[in-house]
């Protein structure tokens, strides 16, 4: 009884703190004139006019005729022989979870791992993506993975990608991964032997070979999309999407240098977390400088600075794990001492948590909590919005640059040379929302409405595939126990143990978003899933275990779990601009998720691992 009294007094006193806030805020928007009502009738119009029909289908994929835009302009491609050897890991994917599950593995004292990857070296999406103005939008400290085992302070506080692709590396020569890895390979097929307990594998190079254990990790944002343009393939100057960018058509680097666009005009299509970095670059560079825009970004702060030597050198062991558990905790609402990064992400964590998961006061009343986030993502996009009319000169530029949504409806963009680049003489932004994106294009230009803006080039920063592994897409099929397809067994939706493993998929891991925990800092999440499934393939070889695999039982618990714990934001993603947060504007399909956040999921894996890990090891 007096503890119910207690909790019921310390409820009060919270919903009072919570009201006290949402009133001052409240306050703090009126006195800036800012009508709460009118901006949520803006917000559903500025929505209602970009809603398409045809939704996700309005875009298509770089394969076909359309494989040009998905070529690797990198690497030549080399020959070789087909491969045919037995391995004992097999790693699906050399991006950071490839890499860092075969740091630790390695780590556990496993020899015999191959990588495999389509690109020609490591870095996953570092490795395609390195276009002009590439950067790290989240601080480098805390994103670059294994820094002190490598022995390195990034450069700049939010890295350039080249920085980063050169880190992912020094990650292979560090950890000796080089050895053995199959580089511009496509892994076609697994198909699992039950006579040997081992997984055959093939590739698009012929090799034929076996691995016990394969961990797939490849990628969230591989698949380069374009968008269904009526008329795309009829345009006869040059064209490239961001993720291969064209540097023998432009010349110069990441950092600028484009002498080949000095006499050309160039379109840049897509003003998302890409393309904001890319404009400023090409601005500089270009003789003029199209930008088409069909839902602005909100641009936040960038500040990005060198590192500090006096800083860097003053770091003990331990820092970059200390700080990457600061940061994660801070964006996802676990308590913390003090803010470490202090930046544009951290600021906004409590807003960011209407689309990603994290820790949430369940003793706050959920409608006074809404309050609360609705007011502080209005203010908060106030001052977004403050922002371009601060930077941008010409009025009319500005309203058309300035977004109308929840801050979390699409990817948060920083940059501090974004918006300035619209003062450039040469860089005009055409608006395309009300025509739904560009309306077409023809042999010389793109078109809008009625009007045709003749240009030599045109770069897709139109995003990717979101979330479509091989595995999922179904461009790698999977064949477990009794040859049943991976796919054809999740047809009424994903069964996992932790996102990680199948049942009827004995030794098969998946790294990825599926079923597990998320994060902003995406590469600290694939970092704690490497060190999960390494401990498991450590612990199946230390135990003898012929194999790893779930039960029906352990996966239905596990279903259960991330149903009864995921935050439910279909009603806030309905009420978003579309774009692929919300599936162009037709998701509610639901949220899967481990609601309470990374931070608690790692608890729930270690407690797992030390009380229940035998019941995934199959000894008969
Ligand atoms: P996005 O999918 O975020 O953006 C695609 C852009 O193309 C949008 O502005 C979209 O407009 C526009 N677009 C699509 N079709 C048309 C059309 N027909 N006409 C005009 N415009 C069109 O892709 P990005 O490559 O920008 O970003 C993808 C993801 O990559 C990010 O969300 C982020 O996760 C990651 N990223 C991370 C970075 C980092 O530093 N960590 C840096 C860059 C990217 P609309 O919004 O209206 O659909």
């Amino acid at each position: 009884m007096t503890d119910s009294i207690a909790t019921d007094s310390i409820a009060t006193v919270r919903r009072t703190a919570v009201q006290t806030e949402a009133d001052r805020v409240s306050a703090d928007l009126a006195r800036r004139g800012v009508d709460v009502d009118a901006v949520r009738a803006r917000y559903r119009q500025e929505r209602d006019r970009r809603v398409r029909p045809d939704g996700a289908t309005q875009y298509r994929r770089a394969t076909g005729s359309f494989g040009y835009y998905a070529k690797d302009p990198y690497t030549p491609r080399t020959d070789r022989e087909p491969v045919t050897t037995d391995v004992e890991v097999l790693v699906i994917g050399g991006g950071f979870g490839g890499l860092v599950t075969a740091a630790r593995l390695r780590g556990h004292g496993v020899e015999d791992i191959r990588i495999m990857d389509e690109a020609g070296d490591f870095g996953g999406t570092w490795y395609w993506n390195r276009y002009p103005g590439i950067h790290c939008d989240i601080e480098s400290y805390v994103y670059m993975p294994l820094l002190e085992e490598v022995g390195t302070v990034p450069r700049w506080r939010y890295a350039p990608g080249e920085e980063i692709r050169q880190h992912a590396m020094a990650i292979g020569r560090t950890f000796d991964l080089y050895r053995d890895t199959l580089f511009q390979t496509r892994a076609t097929g697994l198909r699992w032997d039950e006579d040997d307990d081992v997984w055959t594998v093939e590739t698009d190079r012929g090799d034929h070979f076996r691995a016990r254990f394969v961990v797939t990790s490849s990628g969230t944002l591989t698949e380069p999309k374009l968008p269904g343009i009526p008329g795309i393939e009829t345009f006869r100057g040059h064209t490239f999407h961001t993720s291969r960018w064209d540097y023998g058509y432009t010349g110069g680097t990441a950092e600028g240098g484009m002498t080949g666009l000095a006499d050309k005009r160039v379109a840049v299509v897509g003003t998302g977390a890409t393309g904001i970095q890319v404009v400023p670059f090409v601005a500089r560079d270009a003789e003029h400088l199209f930008v088409f825009q069909r839902t602005p970004s909100t641009i936040g702060v960038r500040d990005n600075r060198p590192t500090d030597p006096a800083w860097a050198a003053s770091l003990r062991p331990g820092w970059q794990r200390e700080r990457q558990e600061n940061f994660i905790r801070t964006v996802s609402g676990a308590p913390v001492d003090e803010d470490l990064t202090r930046d544009g992400w951290t600021a906004t964590a409590r807003i960011q948590r209407t689309m990603i998961t994290g820790t949430v006061d369940e003793r706050v009343d959920p409608a006074e909590r809404e309050r609360l986030d609705e007011l502080l993502d209005l203010q908060h996009m106030t001052d977004v919005r403050a922002r371009v009319d601060e930077v941008v000169e010409d009025p009319a530029t500005a309203a058309a640059l300035q977004p109308w949504y929840r801050y979390m409806c699409k990817r948060p963009a920083f940059s501090d040379r974004y918006l300035q680049a619209f003062n450039e003489p040469n860089v005009t932004l055409v608006d395309t929302a009300d025509t739904g994106g560009i309306t077409r294009m023809t042999e010389t230009g793109v078109v809008v409405g009625d009007t045709e803006y003749p240009v030599d080039c045109v770069v897709f920063a139109t995003g990717f595939e979101v979330g479509v592994s091989g595995v999922l897409s179904g461009s790698l099929p999977v064949h477990g126990r009794g040859g049943t397809m991976l796919l054809a067994s999740w047809a009424r939706g994903p069964r996992t143990l932790h996102g990680f493993t199948t049942h009827g998929f004995p030794n098969l891991f998946q790294l990825g978003p599926l079923q597990n925990a998320n994060s902003v800092n995406f590469v600290h999440v694939l970092q704690d899933q490497a060190d999960h499934i390494a401990e498991l393939i450590r612990s199946a070889r230390a135990t003898g275990a012929r194999y790893v695999e779930p039960t029906r039982d352990a996966e239905d618990a596990w279903a259960a779990t991330i149903r009864a714990t995921a935050i439910d934001n279909d009603a806030f993603r309905a009420g978003c601009t579309p774009g692929y947060y919300n599936r162009e504007g037709t998701a509610t399909t639901g949220n899967t998720s481990f609601g309470p956040g990374p931070v608690v999921f790692r608890d729930v894996l270690a407690d797992w691992r030390a009380h229940r890990m035998d019941e995934v090891m199959v000894t008969t």
